[in-house]
Formats: C-alpha cells, structure tokens, sequence
C-alpha cells in the first residue's frame, strides 16, 4: 500500500518542530524540557549524593538511577498511575543510553537520579525523554563524554520515516518504530530497539535519517545549554 502524504504534511525525512531549554526547575540540581510536536518530556536530576540504603552503594563509582513516567492526563486515554511494564522497560533502555557517556568514578557509594515526566505524549516520548535527561545531566555538571541525541525513525505503510508520531504508529497498513540514540560526536549507536518489521535496505535508509536527525538534535541541545550558562553569567 503506497504511503503518500504524512497527516500533518511533513516531508518523509522531517523532524517535527523541536525545541529545549535547560534550568526549569530549581530545586533540581540539574534540570531541562525537550519538546518534540505534541509530545513533552520534562527531567529533573538529583545528586549526586549518599546512596540509602547503604548496601546498594557501590565504594567504585557512583549509581544512576532513571525513572520514567507518562503523567494520566499526558495522554486522550488517560493513563493508569503508577509503575507499568512499559515505564519499567524505558526507564531501564534510558538508564543504560545515559550510562554510555555518563562518568560516575568520582562519586563512589552516591546516586544520580533522573526523574522523567512525559506531560504531553504523541509518540517518541522515550527519545524525548533521553534528550532532556542528558541536558539535565549536563546542567547538573556530572561529567559526560557527550551528550546523547535521540531520534524515532521506521516505516509507516511501504515509505521510510522520521519521528513517527501516534497516528503515524497506529496507520492501519501498518507501521515500523525504531527509537534510536546516538552519541553524536562519535556517531555511535547506543539505542536501537525495533518495534514491527523492516526491510535491510530500508533499514540502512532509516538509520541514515536518524544519523541526520540527530545531529540537528545536538545542535538544538547545545544551543539550550549555552543559553542557560549565558543567561546565569548575566545574573
Ligand atoms: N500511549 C498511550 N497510552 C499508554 C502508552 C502509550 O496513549 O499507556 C501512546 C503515547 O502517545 C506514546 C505512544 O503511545 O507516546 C507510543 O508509545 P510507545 O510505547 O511506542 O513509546 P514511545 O513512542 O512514546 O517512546
């Protein structure tokens, strides 16, 4: 079945609009908002501080701790609370994306935690969520070798596509999610989970889209974190 036009008129390799900004909540050590179309993920980073209870500590280098959370009302069904497979499995993929850059040798037996919230959710929250996070970190100054831009890229009926949102993943012909992240400066792929099927080609074509997408993505987020820092310097 040929996919001709994407509901909101995008081009087949177009983003939605992005946005960030970095040091909105402060009573977080660290914290940022990533905006990508409807879908809004807020992080707030915590620490590093003394782990409790003490015997979850590790004396070799600090622990990160990530929790993600799709709030009720984020959604036009609203969202049952609490935890759930789903928030588990991407607080998890988050956990183990930041862990890649993050450095915590200097904070043996603390904690960095990273709450996410998703407010507003139209698909790719996960990738939403990893772009604010890594900003939060950053402004909480824990030491990072980059930082990581994501990106969900896949296939919606017979065309390949960046950052599918929720009418997209639901097309009745059938749709592909592939939620990437990347550490830009390397370009090495640190996420990769596959929701549907895809061709080899098509995939390589996907990834090319993410690549692409993903380096837009780090200019946005470094582009935020000046700002914060211009922004402090003048207060
Ligand atoms: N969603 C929903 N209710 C839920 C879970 C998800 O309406 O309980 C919607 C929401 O818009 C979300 C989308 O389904 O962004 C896709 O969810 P998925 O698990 O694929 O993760 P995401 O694309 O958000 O990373």
């Amino acid at each position: 079945m040929t996919y001709t036009k994407r509901p909101d008129g995008r081009k087949f390799d177009e983003p939605r609009k992005m946005e960030a900004k970095v040091g909105i909540i402060k009573r977080a050590d660290g914290s940022a908002m990533f905006k990508m179309g409807d879908t809004i993920a807020i992080a707030a980073v915590y620490g590093p501080r003394e782990l409790h209870p003490r015997f979850l500590q590790n004396p070799e280098r600090g622990t990160l701790r990530c929790v993600y959370d799709m709030l009720s009302f984020s959604v036009p069904d609203r969202k049952r609370p609490g935890p759930s497979r789903r928030g588990t499995e991407i607080s998890m993929v988050t956990e183990n994306s930041l862990l890649s850059v993050v450095n915590l040798d200097q904070f043996p037996n603390a904690v960095v935690d990273v709450f996410i919230n998703i407010t507003q959710a139209n698909a790719g929250t996960r990738c939403a969520g990893i772009n604010a996070a890594v900003m939060a970190l950053a402004d909480a100054g824990i030491p990072m070798r980059d930082l990581v831009s994501a990106i969900s890229v896949g296939k919606v009926g017979d065309k390949v596509v960046c950052d599918l949102d929720k009418d997209e993943e639901d097309y009745e012909e059938g749709s592909t999610d592939i939620p990437v992240a990347i550490v830009p400066r390397t370009g090495e792929v640190i996420l990769l989970q596959l929701d549907g099927s895809i061709k080899k080609e098509e995939l390589k074509e996907a990834l090319k889209m993410a690549k692409k997408t993903c380096d837009d993505i780090y200019k946005i987020q470094k582009k935020a974190l000046k700002k914060a820092y211009q922004e402090f310097q003048n207060e």
